[in-house]
């Protein structure tokens, strides 16, 4: 578990001291994958930082299963596999293989769990071709799966990626989402920083949202509020119009509201949404149900844009 209680950060800026993170407390649940969301400048990689126990929040403190991340970092990092946002770990001149042999030795990775871990890994970022070659000749994109593949081969308990997916094509993005997913199915607790929403459906169970350093939402990618207040809406569009006394008597529940193309429903999660559909569609007759959901990325993005 990890638990982040009234995290503050501050750096100088000149004579002034600049808040960075402010009060910042949430806890990460074991086998839980958290998304690290919000604009540029808001403080996802120095919270990231302070995770992982790299720098010394100025109030409060990261404690894994336990332990003062800063204090214990020498001890809690052999369970940590990390990738900083575009900061190579590598030693560029050395090979692709012969860095991956050096964490091996760091890490203490016996023979056949580094085989085993290898294989899997290598399954989804498909980095094999790249062994011999030297890591100041690889791609951006190259560097990023190997960067990725390397702090993982130890099979750490905790994965935590800041934006690891810039530099990937669409395929390995993907490859890469799926591999999270059977991390989390063994086990593993995830925390990832991202732009890119349209991965979390699905894999993450909570979202935070950090604008200036300030938490703005956290909680489950299905509950996301809008800063608002509105919550998730699917249209019901009905093409061909159901009899008037139908409409009204469907229309007059408190979650439709009439809409210019049907009628608009308001739900809180999927689990309720498809009550919603099914409870309609099997009290009355409606000949023609075209659902227009609003997913969670458009929601989350909304919500980003918005605190810009
Ligand atoms: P994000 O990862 O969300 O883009 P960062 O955590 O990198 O945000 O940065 C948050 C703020 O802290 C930015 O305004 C950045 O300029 C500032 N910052 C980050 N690191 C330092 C540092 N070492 N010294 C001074 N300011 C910093
Ligand atoms: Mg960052």
């Amino acid at each position: 578990m990890i638990e982040l209680k009234n995290v503050c950060k501050y750096y100088e800026k000149g004579k002034k001291k600049e808040i960075i993170l402010k009060d910042i407390s949430f806890t990460i649940g074991d086998n839980k994958v958290i998304a690290l969301l919000g604009p540029n400048g808001s403080g996802k990689s120095t919270l990231i930082k302070c995770i992982c126990g790299v720098i010394k929040p100025d109030e409060g403190g990261v404690f894994i299963d336990g332990k003062n991340s800063f204090i214990c970092r020498k001890k809690i990092i052999s369970g940590m596999g990390v990738v900083f946002n575009q900061k190579p770990s590598f030693i560029v001149d050395l090979s692709v293989n012969d860095n991956l042999q050096y964490f091996k030795a760091i890490y203490g990775i016996k023979k056949e769990e580094y085989a085993k871990n290898f294989e899997r890994l290598n399954k989804y970022l498909d980095f094999s071709e790249l062994l011999d070659r030297p890591y100041r000749k690889l791609s951006f994109g190259e560097r990023v799966k190997c960067e990725i593949a390397s702090v993982l081969l130890h099979n750490p308990k905790y994965i935590i990626l800041d934006e690891p997916t810039i530099g990937l094509d669409y395929g390995v993005k993907k490859r890469l989402y799926n591999l999270l997913d059977e991390l989390k199915k063994e086990g593993h607790t995830i925390v990832v920083t991202t732009h890119e929403t349209e991965y979390i459906e699905g894999i993450c169970d909570e979202v935070v949202i950090l604008s200036d350093g300030v938490i703005k939402y956290y909680g489950e990618p299905e509950k996301v509020l809008d800063i608002n207040g509105n919550i998730k809406k699917i249209t019901v569009e009905y093409d061909e119009v159901i009899d008037e006394e139908l409409a009204r008597e469907i229309e007059g529940k408190d979650f439709c509201k009439k809409n210019p193309n049907g009628l608009e429903l308001t739900y809180y999660n999927a689990r309720e949404k498809n009550k919603i559909i099914s409870d309609l569609t099997s009290a009355y007759d409606i000949k023609k149900l075209n659902v227009v959901d609003t997913s969670i990325r458009e929601v989350l993005e909304d919500v980003i844009k918005k605190i810009r």
